[in-house]
């Protein structure tokens, strides 16, 4: 049987392998997390050895926990954290520079010069995106200017640039296959969805040499072979995806409309709009969803900043709460506060509203305000942040019926009914919450012919609650108003 497939999840923070089998039920897996490095205020760089040291391990113990032997995997779908940037030198394989990561605002000035020279408008329309150091374009821009005779190498042809998914493809393979996928392209600034192509005009913006760039390939397609001596056996390549896009797939959210919200650190809301890249008059995000046999199908995106951090805020930072899962019991207890409003904007407020310099607050407190209530509207803002998001997807004409959720949080049932109250439309949890690393191998599966087409992984998707909107229509428009008025009053401009 050579029905299993292999999974490789690289994180922000740790790095995944899981091996499944056909039926999408997981046979062996293993994590490692590896060190984040902050040079400076707003500055965060991983180390590229440690990124594929912590590929290469995790893969192995994989591997090896299966107790497959070689040739029973069928494919690898790789999966990453996106827009993360690396360039390394074509004939040594070395990089020149730490991978600086997404979260990494060093290019906030130069971004601000480029929206005050009028580029926003036609680097939106190319790109789907806003012009913010979180893409790519600028980070790789600063590594050619800032480390010594990198844009010489570069124009001459000597390097090349990656997201983590190029890099892992173009290590795994031993330096053979210099590719990305469309939803990986989509995120740098430089890649044209609706041509599906690298952007002359944006690589001239953003001054980028086009030898440096990969070759954009489909997510589910063949993307070359492991080098035996990587990991020891040669298994094809056959799916990448950045991680967003990829939990979306591991969701089964292949029709219009369909839309995955995770919990995790943040939270990223993904709506498929099939064949159509909405242009969203909300500041959200159009994407590449994914790119299926030259076909792409896009995707509207919005992400919180603060999510389950705000628990681990509580916890560490307040020391009001022993551990995250406690907030479910306490918000028991308490029952939904109306009068208190935690605001968790503690690097400012992302779509819709994009105000950078908006900080966090805790309003409505009186004087038998407590502990357990200040905990439960912690839970309360996350589900209506997410409200904002569905709101602004709403006024695109995105109207899901639907949401499905995955991610750390999404084991709080309360939260869960809560966020099903204040959406109105039922929230479902499937079974298997790893959605991320499940989708890079159904794509795999997908490539390799193990599923003949999206709607047998459609199949595999598993329900494990759903919840119901329970509150009247009054209730929830009251309580989403005192959300919106507590967001009025700390907002930097209004
Ligand atoms: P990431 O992939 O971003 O590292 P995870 O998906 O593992 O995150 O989710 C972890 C986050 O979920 C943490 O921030 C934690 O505070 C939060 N979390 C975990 N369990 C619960 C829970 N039962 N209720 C609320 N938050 C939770």
């Amino acid at each position: 049987m050579t029905d299993y497939l292999l999974a490789i999840d690289q994180g922000t923070s740790s790095s995944r392998a899981i091996v499944f089998d056909a039926s999408a039920q997981k046979i062996s897996s293993a994590q490692q997390e590896f060190a984040q490095h902050y040079p400076q205020p707003g500055w965060v760089e991983h180390e590229p050895e440690a990124i594929w040291a912590s590929v290469v391990d995790v893969t192995q113990q994989a591997l090896t926990a299966s107790k497959l032997k070689e040739g029973q995997i069928a494919a690898l779908g790789i999966t990453n954290q996106r827009e993360t940037t690396l360039v390394w030198d074509r004939d040594t394989g070395e990089c020149l520079y730490n991978a600086i990561v997404w979260q990494d605002r060093r290019t906030a000035k130069r971004c601000a010069e480029l929206k005050k020279a009028g580029a926003e408008g036609a680097v939106a329309a190319k790109t789907g995106l806003r012009l913010d150091p979180y893409f790519s374009a600028t980070k790789l821009a600063w590594i050619l200017d800032n480390v010594d005779g990198a844009r010489k190498r570069a124009e001459a042809g000597k390097l090349a640039f990656g997201t983590i998914d190029c890099f892992l493809l173009w290590r795994l393979t031993d330096g053979r296959v210099h590719a990305t996928d469309a939803s990986n392209a989509a995120r740098t600034l430089l890649f044209n969805i609706h041509d599906q192509c690298w952007d002359d005009e944006l690589l001239r913006l953003f001054n980028i040499p086009a030898s440096l760039l990969p070759e954009v390939r489909d997510c589910a397609g063949d993307f070359g072979v492991c080098a035996k001596t990587v990991l020891g056996s040669e298994i094809p390549i056959r799916a990448m995806a950045g991680d967003q896009q990829a939990a979306l797939v591991g969701q089964a959210g292949f029709e219009p409309g369909m839309t995955k919200s995770t919990y995790g650190t943040g939270c990223f809301v993904i709506t498929n709009t099939g064949d159509t890249a909405l242009q969203s008059h909300n500041k959200l995000l159009t994407t590449v969803a994914w790119r299926l046999a030259g076909k792409v199908t896009y995707a509207l995106e919005g992400s919180l900043f603060v999510a389950g951090s705000a628990m681990q805020w509580l916890r560490d930072e307040l020391q009001i709460l022993d551990a995250a899962p406690d907030s479910q019991s306490i918000a028991e207890r308490t029952g939904i506060v109306g009068n208190i409003h935690v605001v968790p904007a503690f690097a400012g407020l992302g779509a819709p509203y994009w105000d950078a310099e908006a900080r966090g607050a805790i309003l409505g407190l009186s004087r038998d305000s407590n502990r357990d209530q200040i905990i439960t509207a912690t839970l309360q803002a996350i589900a209506y942040q997410t409200r904002d998001l569905s709101q602004a997807m709403a006024d695109d004409g995105v109207r899901p019926a639907v949401i499905r959720v995955d991610g750390g949080m999404v084991s709080n049932d309360w939260f869960l009914q809560f966020l099903a109250d204040v959406l109105g439309i039922p929230v479902e949890r499937p079974v298997n919450v790893e959605s991320t690393v499940l989708g890079a191998a159904c794509l795999a599966g997908l490539s390799c012919g193990l599923y003949p087409s999206l709607q047998e992984i459609a199949g595999l998707w598993q329900s494990d609650a759903k919840f119901r909107p329970q509150m009247d229509d009054a209730r929830r428009q009251e309580l989403y108003a005192g959300w919106l008025a507590a967001v009025a009053r700390i907002r930097s401009t209004n």
